[in-house]
């Protein structure tokens, strides 16, 4: 049994969906029948960050169809029926199980072997796992993670069945942090508990972190910093109990883990050329076999702000780009794509905070604005630059308008000059709006 496809995108996550909308809009009709998608996800491409925000809401939560790609993104809504009108083959609820590089073949859950002869891969990542790090219990049916809609709908049914409950927070990152707001929002007790000196510690400063902290504790969040939970109990398959390092006992009524992704690189270990943890590409996304390009999670790409170094970003506007840039360089293989030229964005929104941050944060931090936590109710704007080799690598804004983000980027972007250190500190944000 098996079927071909001129161009294959394996996986079906935000970067498929925003490679299958580039492919339409520069092939037009002449696409019908040449692209397949396969995703082991039961619905079409849809704006996975909407899962730890929107979804999580206490009412009127956000379910599809209303947020497939590109919600959000000021671009079409791209349903199961626009794949069909357009003539791209979602095969869907379906794993690939094994591919084969050198002759250009993927096999699926049902034994189907599908010929491209154009793979992109976007199998994105996946939530590390609990037992990775020798603790049990992941299978408990009030053990939650966040990676797609079954882990959602997962999360919203305990959430639902433990009104006023306990939750364990284990990570304070990215899930951590946004599942936190959403459990407090469902009136669930939250309690933090990660390793680090403080939240999100692979990029905010530490005065940034205090900040979201002191918000989150004004909100009744607890946090328990520098351990970890070593092991959790279980009863009638139900966690009761994570226990500290030091043996210290919490009660649980439910468990959100959020420590960590890994991307899904499995099906090309020893065929394709790897780096940090994903699959290595060239400036036009393209792997080291000349039929296969990468995007999204998954791809280790040449940043060139990072003086052109592999870097993998587990971002949602990093999954846009890289699939648009794919699907630009595939479609035209005369190189007239050119090298993609990102810079890096993050985001998060939280409670009625929101935050956005570009670049990176390397070299000295200059913080500007009010970092004081004054009150929950109070709407804080501030940030921080940080500056390397006198310029601007990175930026930070909380509370900003359109106008200064998009002045913050283009300090990041052109690597603003920054010859006193003090006089930045002082002007903050005026010194890259006024520009
Ligand atoms: P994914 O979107 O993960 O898609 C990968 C797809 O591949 C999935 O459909 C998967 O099922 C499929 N797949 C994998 N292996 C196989 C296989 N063998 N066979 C078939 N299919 C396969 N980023 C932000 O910048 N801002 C945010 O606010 C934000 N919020 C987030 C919230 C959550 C809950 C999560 C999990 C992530 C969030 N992110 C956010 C990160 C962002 O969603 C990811 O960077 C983005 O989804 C990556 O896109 P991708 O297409 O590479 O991977
Ligand atoms: P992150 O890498 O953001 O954070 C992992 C957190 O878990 C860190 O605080 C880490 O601490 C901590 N940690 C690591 N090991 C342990 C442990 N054994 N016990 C307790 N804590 C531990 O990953 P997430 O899981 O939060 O996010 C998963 C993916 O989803 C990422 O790709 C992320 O980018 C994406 N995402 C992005 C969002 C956004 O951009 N707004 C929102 C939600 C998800 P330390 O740093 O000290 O090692």
């Amino acid at each position: 049994m098996g079927r071909a496809f001129t161009y294959v995108i394996l996986g079906g996550g935000v970067a498929a969906g925003y490679a299958a909308l580039e492919f339409v809009r520069r092939r037009g009709d002449a696409a019908l029948g040449e692209l397949c998608i396969i995703s082991e996800e039961a619905v079409a491409p849809y704006e996975r960050p909407a899962l730890s925000k929107g979804y999580l809401l206490p009412e009127g939560g956000a379910r599809l169809p209303a947020f497939h790609t590109c919600v959000g993104a000021n671009d079409q809504l791209l349903t199961a029926e626009w794949y069909r009108e357009h003539g791209i083959e979602l095969i869907l609820g379906t794993k690939v199980i094994s591919a084969d590089v050198r002759r250009k073949t993927l096999v699926t859950s049902i034994e189907e072997t599908i010929n491209y002869k154009t793979l992109i891969v976007a199998t994105g990542a996946r939530a590390s796992k609990l037992e990775e790090f020798g603790v049990s219990g992941s299978d408990a049916e009030n053990v939650c993670y966040l990676r797609n809609i079954v882990d959602a709908d997962k999360l919203v049914r305990v959430m639902r069945s433990s009104p006023g409950g306990n939750a364990i927070v284990i990570g304070g990152g990215y899930i951590g942090m946004e599942c936190a707001a959403a459990l407090v929002a469902n009136k669930i007790k939250v309690t933090i508990v990660f390793p680090g000196k403080y939240c999100m510690d692979r990029l905010f400063t530490q005065k940034i972190a205090e900040f979201y902290e002191n918000y989150y504790t004004s909100k009744g969040v607890t946090f328990i910093k520098g351990t970890a939970v070593s092991s959790l109990e279980v009863s009638s398959g139900m966690v009761t109990t994570a226990i500290l390092r030091d043996g210290r006992p919490l009660p649980a009524d439910m468990v959100v883990v959020g420590i960590g992704a890994r991307a899904n690189t499995a099906l090309f270990e020893g065929q394709l050329t790897l780096e940090k943890g994903g699959i290595k590409v060239n400036g036009q996304m393209q792997t080291s076999d000349a039929s296969v390009y990468a995007v999204g999670d998954v791809a280790a790409f040449p940043v060139k702000l990072f003086g052109g170094d592999a870097r993998r970003l587990e971002h949602v506007d990093c999954a846009r780009r890289t699939a648009r840039h794919a699907v630009a360089a595939v479609l035209d293989p005369t190189g007239a794509a050119g090298d993609i030229d990102y810079l890096p964005f993050f985001y998060s929104r939280v409670f009625a905070l929101s935050w956005r941050f570009y670049g990176d944060n390397a070299g000295e931090a200059v913080h500007f604005g009010d970092l004081g936590f004054s009150s929950a109710s109070s709407t804080p704007k501030f940030g921080a630059f940080w500056v390397s080799s006198g310029r601007i690598a990175g930026a930070f804004l909380e509370g900003g308008s359109p106008e200064e983000y998009e002045a913050i980027a283009h300090a990041v972007r052109r690597g603003a000059a920054v010859p006193d250190v003090a006089q930045l500190a002082r002007e903050g944000l005026a010194f890259v709006v006024r520009e």
